[in-house]
């Protein structure tokens, strides 16, 4: 019997980890077979407070799991089958053959963005494939960038790039924007943006960095090739939950929802970083909300007298 199951090893599972085994609570943490998160797959990171000169995003994940580890944290790598929080104690499944039983249960699974799919968008990520403007957008002063995407993202992140980009082109599958009123207006009256109209990007071009992309017009079924720095991808993210559904209260976005705190609709089970987050989404509100779960664990430990 566990007193704290941790789940994911991203910023909110690794600070959540550092807390609770600090608090003698001998945390498990459950880390998939691809340990670290989203930031394993980006290059630079510059706004981690702590770094003043910036620091990989695969050495931050590992100077944070080192750290967890120090303090005692137990790691077991595998991915999680099954979860059951309808009954105390807690039951996790692991690689549908290890099952644990805990008291108190964090959930740190995080987002994942959604990929356009295409071949050379898995092999440049990180190389001029981006998910993410505000990490990876200071990498492109002076350059021209690609977004893809109608929505709110695709806005916000086409804004955030003019500030180094000297033009950003919004490619959209459509004629018309998914994106609220004010965010369209934003970027529509930004010099800096042009929009390319009922098209979809085939393909991906550049042997170590992006070089360009191939757009495909689908009124006119005709190929274009436009030469660019980077490609961001913006077409949404979707939040791990499946384990969850069913049993924690979910946002209309698949989101789990947490009050007071990073507090589930069950008692003991708590959430942070991404998996409750659609809105800010950083590493470091991760880690903070990672933070506050392995208090919110303590304490609730505490009321039941464990
Ligand atoms: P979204 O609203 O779901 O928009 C996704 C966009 O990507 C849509 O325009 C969609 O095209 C396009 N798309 C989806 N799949 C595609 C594919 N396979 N190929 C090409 N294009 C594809 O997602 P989001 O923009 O990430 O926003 C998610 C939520 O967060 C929204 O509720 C949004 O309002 C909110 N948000 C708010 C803010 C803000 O207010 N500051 C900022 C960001 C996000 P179609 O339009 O044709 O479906």
């Amino acid at each position: 019997m566990r007193d704290v199951v941790i789940i994911g090893s991203g910023p909110a599972g690794l600070t959540a980890a550092v807390y609770a085994a600090r608090a003698n609570l001998s945390p498990l943490l459950i880390e998939g077979w691809q340990s670290g998160g989203q930031l394993t797959t980006t290059t630079e990171v510059e706004n981690y407070p702590g770094f003043a000169r910036g620091i990989m995003g695969p050495d931050l994940m590992k100077e944070m799991r080192a750290q967890a580890e120090r303090f005692g944290t137990e790691f077991l790598t595998g991915d999680v089958s099954s979860v059951d929080v309808t009954k105390r104690p807690f039951t996790v499944t692991v690689d549908g053959e290890k099952t644990l039983h805990t008291k108190t249960l964090i959930i740190a699974t995080g987002a994942s963005a959604i990929p356009i799919g295409l071949k050379n968008e898995s092999r440049l990520t990180g190389h001029g494939v981006s998910t993410c403007a505000t990490c990876d957008g200071f990498f492109f002063r002076g350059k021209e960038l690609i977004v893809v995407g109608g929505g709110d993202s695709a806005m916000e992140e086409a804004t955030f790039l003019t500030k180094f980009a000297t033009k950003v082109s919004i490619v959209h599958r459509r004629d018309k924007l998914r994106a609220s009123k004010i965010m369209q207006d934003r970027a529509v009256k930004n010099e800096k943006i042009a929009f390319v109209w009922n098209s979809v990007v085939e393909d991906i071009l550049g042997n170590d960095v992006v070089t360009g992309v191939r757009v495909k017009n689908l009124v006119t079924g005709k190929v274009t090739e436009v030469p660019c720095a980077g490609v961001f991808v913006a077409i949404g993210h979707r939040p791990n939950t499946s384990l969850f559904s069913g049993q924690l209260n979910l946002d209309a976005k698949g989101y789990i929802r947490t009050t007071e705190g990073t507090a589930t609709n069950v008692p003991g089970v708590f959430a942070a970083g991404d998996v409750q987050d659609s809105v800010y989404r950083q590493a470091v509100t991760a880690a903070g909300s990672g933070c506050m779960a392995a208090i919110d664990a303590e304490r609730f430990l505490e009321a039941l007298g464990a």
